[in-house]
């Protein structure tokens, strides 16, 4: 008999109070029972909607009835036929726009928690199996990767698995992408991101950190002079926007990127950490998608007041809903319809205060929300030792501005085929944040498989290469 409960088993976590003063883990994960009980609200139907959800298509309905049956490291198998990262992708996908979306469990009640669910197969997988994979037969051919994000590690990883010699090149020190550098190690612990990126190694991929392509080699010389057959480019869409008002400059004013890189990369919240960062203080985070809540909670772990000013109002901030609750229950406060116009300083090249302006929501604009207009006269200083600007990112150019014959959209998204990756550049395919603009974990990964059987069909029908 299915377990009938209306509600989805909630997730143990650390207490606002607690978590507002450490980057610990806040969600702790099901115990067993809790697996097993929320495993059993399952309906198993026949047609499973949840698959459409999600866009690897996860076996959902198959993998959560063996964790019924307490078969952990089973649903883990059927997991990781569709998925390279569930271990994060059970952490940090949107579940509730995706799989859960589509549950049926979420008619009347709350769905199933897919998600959850994910997270347990992977991690007990995780803890209990010491076995490595196997490394693949070469199959005597060559690709590359550009960028060590979720779009480059599943391409490689995919490419490694049908025998080829995969060199993924990575520009900062350390792999991982976003993973690392920008999705805070409360949400998304960092051992989890480098237990999939050893057992890719051990798969036979190879990471050369350090290397920026289009500085230290271009695309040109990776198929010409180094005999790469085939590259995958998932380089990302990290170059950040700010607001171009006067005041930018000054010192303590961040991008997201930068604030959260050092912070997550270069480990600025710890004690012996030299990376140096604002510290209790009073921040404005600009800004009302997942990233700025990202920035804010970090903050506030800092010891920082914190106010997230956005210019309209709670129902159109773009972040996952879960994230804007748990920001308010750690006391970050929220000025909605309050737009910057200018950052002062304090006379030595700091930031003292941030000038704002109140708005009012007009009519809908070309995305259908309603446009915020400025109310004349409401300008208010307000005191700041820190403006982090969480305005969206998009494309570094330099890929492009190396590679010949590489077609770009205006706004610097790589023009890549939907299916298949391939770019206008013959031999060169690309996918995740680099062609869509900033997406989701999910969405990278499915666009580097794509792209790895892609890649694969290309050099096989080039070289003549038979399975
Ligand atoms: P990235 O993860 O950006 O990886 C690109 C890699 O390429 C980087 O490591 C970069 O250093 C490297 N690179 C760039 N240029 C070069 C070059 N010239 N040479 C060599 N290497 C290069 N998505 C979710 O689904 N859930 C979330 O909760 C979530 N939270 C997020 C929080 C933050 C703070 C941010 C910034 C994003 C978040 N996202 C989230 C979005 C998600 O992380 C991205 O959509 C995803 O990481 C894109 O993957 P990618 O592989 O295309 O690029
Ligand atoms: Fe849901 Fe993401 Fe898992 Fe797909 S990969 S089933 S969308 S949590
Ligand atoms: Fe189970 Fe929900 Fe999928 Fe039905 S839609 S199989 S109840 S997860």
């Amino acid at each position: 008999m299915p377990n009938m409960a209306m509600q989805k088993n909630p997730m143990p976590s650390q207490t606002a109070e607690e978590r507002q003063h450490n980057f610990l883990e806040v969600a702790l994960g099901y115990t067993v029972e809790q697996a097993i009980d929320e495993a059993k609200r399952c309906l198993q139907c026949k047609n499973r909607p949840c698959v459409g959800g999600c866009p690897v298509k996860v076996y959902i309905p198959d993998f959560i009835a063996k964790m019924a049956e307490g078969d952990f490291e089973g649903a883990y198998q059927v997991i990781a036929k569709s998925s390279s990262l569930p271990a994060v992708c059970g952490r940090v996908c949107p579940q509730e726009s995706q799989c859960e979306m589509k549950c049926v469990r979420g008619i009347k009640g709350e769905p199933v928690a897919i998600g959850r669910l994910e997270r347990f197969a992977a991690d007990y997988h995780n803890a209990n199996c010491k076995e490595s994979p196997e490394r693949p037969a070469s199959n005597g051919h060559k690709a590359a990767v550009i960028g060590s994000g979720p779009a480059g590690l599943t391409c490689a990883g995919d490419l490694a698995k049908m025998g080829y010699d995969v060199t993924v090149f990575e520009a900062l020190h350390l792999a991982g992408g976003v993973l690392v550098y920008g999705i805070p190690e409360f949400r998304l612990p960092k051992t989890i991101v480098q237990k999939e990126i050893d057992t890719l190694k051990q798969l036979g991929v190879k990471i050369e950190t350090n290397v920026v392509i289009g500085k230290t080699i271009t695309v040109d010389e990776l198929m010409d002079e180094y005999g790469f057959e085939a590259v995958f480019i998932g380089s990302g869409a990290g170059l950040p926007k700010f607001m171009n008002i006067p005041g930018e400059n000054l010192k303590g004013v961040y991008s997201a990127n930068e604030f959260l890189t050092r912070i997550n990369l270069m480990k600025a919240y710890q004690k012996k950490s030299h990376t140096p960062i604002q510290h209790g203080q009073r921040v404005a985070v600009v800004g009302g998608g997942n990233v700025a809540m990202d920035a804010a909670r970090c903050a506030r772990r800092l010891g920082a007041e914190v106010y997230i000013i956005y210019r309209r109002t709670e129902a159109e901030l773009p972040a996952r809903k879960e994230e804007v609750e748990h920001a308010m229950e750690e006391g970050i406060i929220f000025k909605f319809l309050t737009n910057p116009l200018e950052i002062h300083g304090d006379g030595q090249g700091w930031v003292k205060s941030i000038r704002c302006q109140k708005m009012a929501l007009g009519e809908p604009d070309a995305s259908g929300r309603r446009r915020p207009v400025p109310v004349e006269g409401s300008e208010e200083d307000i005191a700041m030792d820190c403006v982090i600007m969480a305005l969206g990112t998009s494309p570094n150019p330099l890929i492009k501005s190396t590679t010949e014959g590489l077609d770009t959209q205006k706004w610097g998204g790589i023009i890549a085929d939907e299916l298949t990756g391939q770019t206008s550049r013959e031999g060169v395919f690309a996918g995740g944040d680099a062609v869509t603009g900033a997406a989701t974990v999910i969405l990278a990964m499915g666009a580097g498989k794509n792209a790895a059987a892609a890649m694969d069909a290309y050099i096989r029908t080039k070289t003549k290469l038979s399975r």
